[in-house]
């Protein structure tokens, strides 16, 4: 016969008192017993029949949870890994960032270092007409006839901004 819980085959009946797998007692009931006997029988039956799938039950959700805490641990592993990721991206856009201020800094300072430079090209040329004109006016002076260069003088220092 099979066990009417787990199914097990047993073929000799009449020595064995008990399922050798769960442990179900291999009672026979004759035809002639009365309803109660029967239902009693039944729900125990049904009883252990709910045990008995609830214990095969626990080795496969056993072994669902450790699947789940191996997945649980991977995605751990998953979200520091990106953590990291992330951190180094950060770390990656600040340099970035950086190099790009010091560039603009560079060209800020190339550009100052050109406009001095105009500037001083400028201040020599100012310099040396300012010379020429002084030179100019003086021996005009001396032939009595600086005032035909003191309107070339009043337009150069206008020009510099050294007179309203
Ligand atoms: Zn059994």
């Amino acid at each position: 016969m099979e066990c009417p819980i787990c199914k097990t085959l047993i073929y000799d009946t009449c020595k064995t008192q008990f399922c050798p797998t769960c442990h179900w007692e291999l009672v026979v009931i004759s035809a002639d017993a009365s309803q109660s006997l029967k239902a009693y029988f039944d729900r125990k039956l049904k009883a252990f029949q709910d045990s008995y799938s609830v214990i095969t039950a626990i080795p496969s959700l056993e072994s669902k949870i450790k699947r789940l805490e191996k997945e649980n641990d991977d995605l751990e592993r998953q979200i520091k890994d990106r953590k990291k990721d992330l951190k180094d991206s950060q770390i990656a856009l600040s340099i970035e960032q950086k190099l790009h201020d010091v560039e603009i800094i560079i060209r800020e300072t190339e550009q100052r270092i050109s406009d001095a430079g105009t500037l001083a090209a400028q201040w020599d040329a100012y310099q040396e007409k300012l010379l020429e004109l002084k030179d100019a006016y003086e021996r005009a002076q001396r032939n009595g006839v600086q005032s035909r260069y003191l309107n070339e003088i009043r337009i150069f220092l206008t020009e510099y901004g050294l007179l309203p």
